[in-house]
């Protein structure tokens, strides 16, 4: 008995060291490739003296890369937190019609901008226990996604409801939606779909852990459903909606 523990502790230790390895060996990955491209441009400026226009482009990359950096090293932090359980949670009580309202007020440059629609729908009188900060990181990460893999003109929405004890959240977009192989992997830390530099989006590819871990903090469950090329959804749901 003692020893069969022993050996499954030998290998839950095994599995924390590589992951913790693997997490290392991404955020120096992650951090240097913006540095490499900093560098670079920044030398070509210094040395070569390019004329106006190319200047104004490599410049242009520089601050492209620094704010990459910044929005690294936020999520990092978060991150850092969470696992040094050094974040609390605070619970109140939220009247979720007046933080819908407002959740929507401040997506509304973005939704304008790729001219998409946004519809909110909540059942009247609805209240959750939740810390507010969190919830609204929660909802502005899932619709920042939502609209950052949509194309212009289409649909995001959001449906909150109560059944039972419990109260549910649906964001819902027709985007480009997520690959079935990537469905599994695609909560941990630093994945992404379109693993390329390349890319044309996406940010630090740790967003959606730091959402998971919050909703799990909270007591809540979050699920996706995703097919690609039609969109994806993804749904939390509070359980037992008390303090
Ligand atoms: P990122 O900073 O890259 O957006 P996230 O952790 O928020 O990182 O998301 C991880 C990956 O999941 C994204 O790179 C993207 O490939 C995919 N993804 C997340 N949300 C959506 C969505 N609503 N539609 C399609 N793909 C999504």
């Amino acid at each position: 008995e003692l020893a069969k523990s022993i050996e499954t502790l030998a290998t839950d230790l095994n599995y924390l060291k590589r992951e913790r390895n693997e997490f290392l060996a991404s955020i120096s990955h992650e951090l240097r490739t913006p540095l490499t491209y900093i560098k670079g441009y920044a030398d070509i400026l210094l040395k070569r003296n390019p004329p106006q226009e190319e200047r104004e482009k490599y410049l242009t990359i520089i601050v492209t890369e620094i704010n990459r950096l910044n929005l690294l090293i936020k999520d990092l932090f978060e991150l850092a937190k969470i696992d040094k359980n050094s974040f609390v949670i605070n619970k109140e009580k939220i009247d979720l019609s007046i933080f819908l309202k407002e959740i929507e007020r401040k997506l509304t440059p973005a939704i304008n901008e790729k001219n998409m629609n946004f519809n909110v729908h909540f059942q009247n009188n609805l209240n959750l226990f939740a810390d507010p900060i969190r919830l609204e990181q929660i909802l502005l990460n899932l619709l920042d996604n939502a609209i950052k893999y949509s194309k212009t003109g289409s649909l995001v929405a959001l449906d909150v409801w109560k059944e039972k004890k419990s109260i549910h959240f649906l964001i819902k977009d027709n985007g480009k939606g997520i690959p079935e192989k990537d469905i599994p992997y695609i909560f941990n830390r630093f994945y992404r779909v379109e693993k390329s530099r390349k890319r044309s989006l996406g940010g630090t590819g740790l967003g959606l852990s730091i959402v998971q871990e919050l909703v799990h903090a909270h007591g809540a469950e979050i699920t996706l459903n995703s097919k690609e090329q039609m969109g994806s959804e993804f749904e939390i749901i509070f359980k037992e909606n008390e303090k």
